[in-house]
């Protein structure tokens, strides 16, 4: 039995030896079996790029590798060539899920070494050898990396150094066959994949627990011939803005020699006047870059960023990768390709990730600004903001307490800052990373951070910070934090809105011509209706009329309206309240330009309007001169056990009806208006928590009632669409009765959703995280629809509306309306919009888009 097993091991040993291939253009390579990169690789082979000979190890073998299978290593040397020095990458099936760092230069050895400082120079040929043998002290034997730091790497004592630390470590001498040196490499690379902290975070990014690597191993091509030789990288538009733009790096030969002593400039690309340039050194290899940069776009079909080596005139494709870019850059870089026919619209549309749009919705330093860098970081959340600096949570508070904007510093943040992150309005720390506390935070904030602004020194105990430069930031100095760039500016620098570029309105405006859904905005103010207007809505689909009050002289009339004893004094409470609301109207209907705009009618209980502390109760005593016992009594009396059950929406309506027809005829008055100085206006007016036809009906007459009078005083006629908001279960059950009296439905489903689950949308915070953690709900379903329970009130209150009324309008403005999954959910329901917050609409219109995109494909045959 047991000779058996060892058979079968030694059988599978074989395959493993057997399984790597060179790669040509002819090779089986895929992306599932080998690699990205690799299969990448064989993309610019067959394209005619000089990519030197490289091999592919498939996932199973590298994962054999890691269960401690040997790899024929001496049969890979031996196939490239004599004296082989080669390098080995990793090659995931997606390069977001990381991967261990690449090895060069192995196969140097004391033997070549020697032969290499004949021909390349001693200094040159110490410095592959000693970052050889660094790479392979860290990484493969895993030693101390601060053993084998050097600051010389051309220096033959460091060199000496070195190698006597790995004997003294590892008790034997620096390995100098290369086939053991390339096995070993292989094994460090397809454990450390194995590892458990680089399993669960290649897993935060998306990929499958049993994400497989391959490795490429390719015969190294040094660029160490003649002065010019060298090596560089290369790319043909900007990562940042997606604009074109040759861009990268090279370090020649002659001057990496300066480098490594310590210069570390490397040489421009294009032609500069601070020195000469690749196009200068090296003119027809840098043509050939261009053109091979042109041919990857158009046959790749993506821009792509070239890593090359030049060696004596030799030029050498190394490697290339999608050019690592932000939001911005990657719809330009899809826009341009479509425009240039190498893609379609359609898959432009697709490209592009609907919720990474709103990193394009936030302010940016103003691009034509003059721009005073203090310091450098990582942007890790999109958007500029400016305040004056402060080192610790509370003074965060403190100043946002006195209505003053403040620049959180930190060297790092932790979760007792997250009151500090709340106040800032932007954030810079010392230390992190893209996924540090602070740049998590920070993005779901939607606060502008740099993180990792190693360049300057913080210190606490001074509260101040010294810039590269050696200027010195205090405590209270203005400054300006372009989280889009990582720039860290003095003063308050000019801001722009959102980056509404050419490029975004462009892929949008494709978007708007596939999409089979209306997105409207929720919008309560003209701010709201104007940024609404700015990202294209297709109408306003809720405006909670509620919010118009709550601004200071009118809380006092309200209020006045809510403690009148007497008819009379409600009305004329009431008269003051209307020019207001009339003004509101016009100005979101002039905004919209004949677009549709959704009223709803008064919703909150009106006690939200009343203060409730002391001293509040007094100074309303005080302002409507009533002795603060009857204000006391008054207060009591409208308080309500379950406020959000009790005397709100259209029970208001129903009870105070004067409420309502105030609002109606603010409304008809404003559509008048409006409807004279531009498109004529058909407003809809909403009626929020209905459970019940009779309330509809009795509401209908009054308002009805209030549109005849507004006719006869005016002699003008207009005509305007009722609907009612579906935000009670009941009206969801009912809605075949309600919808027969009315023009359109709207799901409220912040109110459904508490209603279906008899959970407080204002109290579920306490428990929700327990609650999904525990896996009792899969999501929020404050965030994200709950598509089986309250999904299926949605069905049937759609489906019974339309039965009852087919020419019924359906749509959905509860905060759900802007989330991908609901507008998959409202196209298959057959709802005529969405509705969401201003900032949500772009999102929603590519999201819309993706979907109608997809469901046609998927009925091509
Ligand atoms: C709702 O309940 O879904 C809704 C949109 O109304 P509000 O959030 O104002 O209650
Ligand atoms: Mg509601």
């Amino acid at each position: 039995m047991l000779r058996r097993r060892r058979r079968d091991a030694a059988v599978q040993k074989q395959d493993v030896f057997a399984d790597y291939r060179e790669i040509t253009e002819t090779a089986e390579i895929s992306v599932k079996m080998h690699g990205g990169r690799a299969k990448c690789l064989q993309r610019l082979i067959r394209l005619g790029l000089p990519v030197p000979k490289t091999l592919a190890l498939s996932f199973p073998t590298v994962h054999a590798i890691a269960e401690g299978h040997l790899a024929d290593t001496e049969r890979m040397m031996a196939a490239f060539g004599e004296v082989p020095l080669v390098s080995v990458r990793p090659s995931s099936e997606d390069p977001d899920w990381g991967g261990p760092g690449a090895i060069l230069n192995i196969g140097m050895n004391d033997a070549r070494h020697a032969f290499l400082a004949e021909t390349i120079g001693e200094r040159a040929a110490n410095a592959l050898y000693l970052r050889f043998i660094q790479a392979y002290a860290i990484h493969v034997a895993r030693l101390d990396p601060d053993m084998f730091e050097a600051e010389d790497l051309t220096d033959a004592a460091a060199l000496r150094r070195a190698l006597s630390d790995y004997e003294d470590e590892t008790d034997e001498t620096f390995p100098q066959d290369p086939a053991r040196q390339l096995s070993e490499v292989l094994r460090s690379m397809a454990r450390a994949w194995e590892g458990t902290t680089a399993r669960l975070l290649r897993q935060a990014r998306g990929a499958p627990a049993d994400a497989g690597l391959g490795l490429v191993v390719q015969e190294m091509a040094l660029g160490l011939g003649q002065p010019e030789s060298g090596s560089g990288v290369i790319q043909f538009v900007d990562g940042k803005t997606g604009e074109k733009l040759i861009k990268g790096r090279y370090l020649s030969q002659s001057q990496s020699r300066d480098a490594l002593a310590g210069q570390k400039e490397a040489i421009f690309l294009t032609r500069d006047p601070r020195g000469p340039s690749l196009e200068e050194l090296c003119p027809e290899q840098f043509a050939a870059l261009l053109e091979y940069g042109a041919r990857c776009r158009t046959r790749l079909r993506e821009e792509m960023q070239i890593e090359f080596t030049i060696d004596s005139g030799a030029l050498s494709i190394i490697d290339a990768v999608r050019i690592p870019r932000n939001s911005r850059a990657e719809v330009r870089i899809a826009v341009d390709l479509a425009k240039d026919g190498i893609i379609s619209r359609e898959e432009a549309l697709m490209r592009v990730e609907p919720r990474s749009l709103s990193e394009l919705l936030h302010r940016q330093v103003d691009p034509d600004a003059p721009r005073d860098t203090l310091v450098e970081g990582i942007a890790a959340s999109p958007g500029a903001a400016r305040g004056v600096v402060v080192f610790s949570s509370a003074a965060a508070q403190a100043r946002a307490a006195q209505g003053e904007a403040c620049v959180l510093v930190r060297r790092e943040t932790t979760p007792d800052d997250i009151r500090g992150m709340h106040a800032a309005s932007a954030v810079l720390t010392e230390r992190g990373g893209v996924t540090s506390h602070a740049a998590v935070i920070a993005r779901g904030l939607g606060v502008p951070c740099i993180v990792g602004a190693s360049g300057m020194t913080l210190s606490r105990k001074a509260n101040q910070f010294t810039c590269p430069d050696g200027r010195i930031v205090r405590e209270g100095d203005m400054v300006t934090v372009d989280g889009s760039s990582g720039a860290v500016l003095a003063g308050e620098t000019p801001l722009v809105e959102a980056g509404l570029d050419d490029a975004f309105q462009t892929l949008l405006g494709w978007a708007d011509e596939v999409r089979d859904i209306k997105v409207r905005a929720n919008a309560d103010t003209p701010a709201d209706a104007r940024t609404a207007e700015r990202f294209k809505a297709d109408g306003i689909g809720l405006c909670r009329t509620e919010h118009m009050f709550f601004e200071g002289d009118r809380l006092t009339v309200m209020r006045e309206m809510i403690f009148a004893d007497h008819t009379q004094d409600r009305q004329a409470a009431l008269d003051q309240l209307l020019p207001m609301q009339r003004a509101d109207f016009i100005a979101l209907f002039e905004i919209m330009q004949g677009r549709p705009v959704c009223i709803r009618l008064f919703d909150p209980p009106l006690h939200e309007f009343l203060p409730n502390d002391r001293e509040g109760l007094r100074e309303l005593a005080e302002a409507l001169d009533l002795p603060l016992s009857d204000v006391n009594r008054r207060v009591e009396a409208l308080s309500e056990f379950n406020p959000m059950l009790g005397m709100r929406g259209v029970r208001l309506g129903v009870t105070i009806p004067e409420i309502y027809e105030m609002q109606a005829r603010a409304i008809f008055e404003a559509t008048i208006e409006a409807s004279r100085k531009g498109d004529p206006v058909v407003p809809e007016i909403m009626i929020p928590l209905v459970s019940a036809k009779r309330e509809v009906e009795l509401v209908k007459t009054r308002i009805d009632a209030v549109a005849a009078a507004v006719r006869t005083e005016t002699g003008v006629d207009f005509t305007y669409r009722l609907g009612v908001m579906v935000e009670t279960p009941r009206a969801a059950l009912r809605a075949g009765d309600i919808a027969a009296h009315c023009s359109f439905l709207s799901f409220g489903t912040n109110d459904l959703t508490q209603m279906t689950y008899g959970l407080s949308r204002d109290d579920a915070g306490r428990f929700m995280s327990q609650y999904v953690q525990q896996e009792v709900f899969p999501e929020d379903p404050f965030h994200i629809l709950d598509a089986e329970g309250v999904g299926e009130l949605l069905t049937i209150g759609s489906e019974r509306g339309r039965a009852a009324n087919p020419q019924v309008t359906l749509s959905i403005c509860g905060e759900h309306g802007g989330n991908p999954e609901s507008i998959a959910f409202c196209r298959t329901a057959g709802f005529h919009y969405v509705s969401c917050s201003p900032f949500r609409v772009p999102v929603a219109r590519l999201s819309a888009a993706q979907y109608a995109l997809r469901d046609a494909a998927a009925e091509t045959p």
